[in-house]
């Protein structure tokens, strides 16, 4: 894939960037590696000021990047300044809660036989962070402000199509006061990261992105012997049960689907209603997604902007269109419009069946898969019937209910009564094929981190050493 800005409103290519060479990428390496030993030098609080900086430094550029990253991937205004809002927050976030999170955490002396025993959080070195463009900030954020605080320090290989975004990110961490080298932005091919994963001095990745990317990476670390964290796709279930408002459940449902242009991650994608408020439902649903404004991004009144690439729309109509050739039925939508840039419906489709695409595989763009279930146990077997495990949504107001699904549903989160989000505060990732590890919270710092045992003893052997002592 060429590295390029391609606007999705229009398809006009705005900006294309040459390839790093590999003697280019070696000297980043190497500035990386340089850094994380500076940084060592560096306190916590020092490390926190900067981020906190990079906060102020979001904030008040706050306009122009949101801006940038809608001319990149199509998100609306609207979402790109809030994501940019969001960026600062998590940065102020960990400059506030890494003191605690990195404090040595004592163990009980005694259990162990030592005078003294604890734990010790240490940064581990440079960390190449693969990234895709549907939150081109914030995906980076979550990775970078837990890693730069804990003192290890990032390079970026950002999705092809978002280079500009990639570069501000490099040049936000240099402004905020972080040494050269601690946040590098690597502008290459997907093709270059089996080198860069195999340097030794690369310690660990990440990757947010599709599942063959996951794969792929999980090998190289596999073979290399390096801590990978994998967060990728799903097909998060939204669970309507008789008890839910259902008003309110048509509402969130609409935003969940449709955010970001319907390309997240943790977007809600399967809605398995129950049949005793399936028409109601809906009903007051398809209403509500019939009624976006789909159009510009820039326009404050629009409420879905274009998908970010068109081999991604190609992907989504081709799924929708195998569904209706296997039989299903569109409530709206489902068309692919005529004219420039990659737009597509807000769409509903219903009487899916398991040799369907839609059934089991993620759509990355505004369509919404509609299926009805006549009890729990059928509504359980149906959200946990994808190979996916990120987000999960269930919406009823019976408190036993809603303990049931908070047990049963088989995912990294599940948010009830609400639409699934990121926080900070809360640890964020998947189980089966949505990828392994956390990021945010202190487990998302602690990811990146060696988990140092230290034990502090009086000189003798203790009783079990010689019988078990690995
Ligand atoms: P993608 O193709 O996997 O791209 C993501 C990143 O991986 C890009 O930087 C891409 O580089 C790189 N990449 C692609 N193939 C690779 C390979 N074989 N080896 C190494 N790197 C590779 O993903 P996408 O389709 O653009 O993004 C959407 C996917 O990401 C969806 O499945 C979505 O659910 C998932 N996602 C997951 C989360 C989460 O937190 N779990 C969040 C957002 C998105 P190039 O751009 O150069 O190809």
């Amino acid at each position: 894939m060429s590295i390029a800005t391609t606007n999705p409103a229009t398809g006009q290519v705005l900006k294309t960037y040459d390839p790093m060479s590999d003697e280019q990428v070696d000297a980043a390496i190497e500035r990386a590696d340089l850094a994380f030993r500076q940084l060592h030098g560096t306190t916590i609080a020092e490390r926190g000021r900067w981020l906190i900086a990079a906060a102020e430094l979001l904030e008040a550029e706050r306009d122009e990047t949101a801006r940038l990253m809608t001319t990149e991937m199509g998100k609306t205004y609207a979402a790109a300044r809030a994501e940019v809002t969001k960026c600062a927050a998590a940065c102020r976030f960990y400059a506030a809660k890494a003191p605690e999170m990195l404090a040595d955490e004592p163990a009980d002396a005694g259990a162990v036989k030592a005078k003294r025993a604890y734990v010790r959080y240490q940064p581990i070195g440079p960390v190449l962070a693969v990234m895709p463009w549907n939150f081109p900030l914030w995906q980076v954020m979550r990775f970078a402000a837990p890693a730069l605080m804990a003192g290890n320090t990032g390079l970026l290989k950002h999705a092809s199509n978002v280079p500009q975004a990639a570069l501000y990110l490099e040049d936000l961490f240099r402004r905020a006061g972080f040494p050269e080298g601690a946040f590098t932005t690597l502008l290459v091919g997907s093709e270059a990261v089996d080198r860069i994963l195999s340097d030794p001095r690369v310690r660990a990745a990440t990757l947010t992105g599709s599942e063959v990317a996951g794969r792929s990476i999980a090998r190289i670390a596999g073979r290399e012997l390096k801590k990978t964290v994998l967060e990728l796709g799903g097909s998060d279930p939204f669970v309507v049960m008789p008890s839910a408002d259902l008003d309110r459940a048509a509402e969130v449902a609409t935003t969940a689907r449709c955010q970001n242009n319907g390309q997240s991650c943790i977007a809600a994608k399967r809605f398995i209603v129950h049949t005793d408020v399936f028409d109601a439902f809906a009903e007051k649903f398809t209403t509500r997604m019939a009624g976006l404004t789909v159009g510009d991004p820039m326009d404050e009144g629009t409420d879905v902007g274009p998908l970010a690439t068109d081999r991604g729309r190609d992907e989504v109509h081709a799924q929708v269109r195998d569904a209706v050739d296997k039989g299903a039925r569109v409530l709206c939508g489902g068309e692919l419009p005529s004219g420039d840039g990659w737009y597509y419906p807000p769409t509903v489709v219903t009487d899916l069946r398991p040799e369907m695409r839609m059934w089991s595989e993620e759509v990355f763009g505004p369509v919404a898969g509609l299926f009805r279930v006549s009890s729990y146990e059928e509504a359980i077997e149906v959200a946990n019937g994808t190979h996916f495990g990120l987000g999960s949504n269930a919406w009823t107001t019976d408190p036993a209910e809603q303990e049931r699904f908070a047990t049963d549903l088989d995912a990294g989160n599940v948010f009830l009564n609400g639409m699934t989000t990121s926080y900070p505060q809360l640890p964020f990732g998947g189980v089966r094929n949505s990828g392994y590890g956390r990021e945010l919270s202190a487990l998302g710092m602690r990811e990146f981190c060696n988990i140092k045992t230290v034990w502090l003893g009086e000189g003798e052997a203790g009783p079990g050493a010689g019988a078990h002592s690995e």
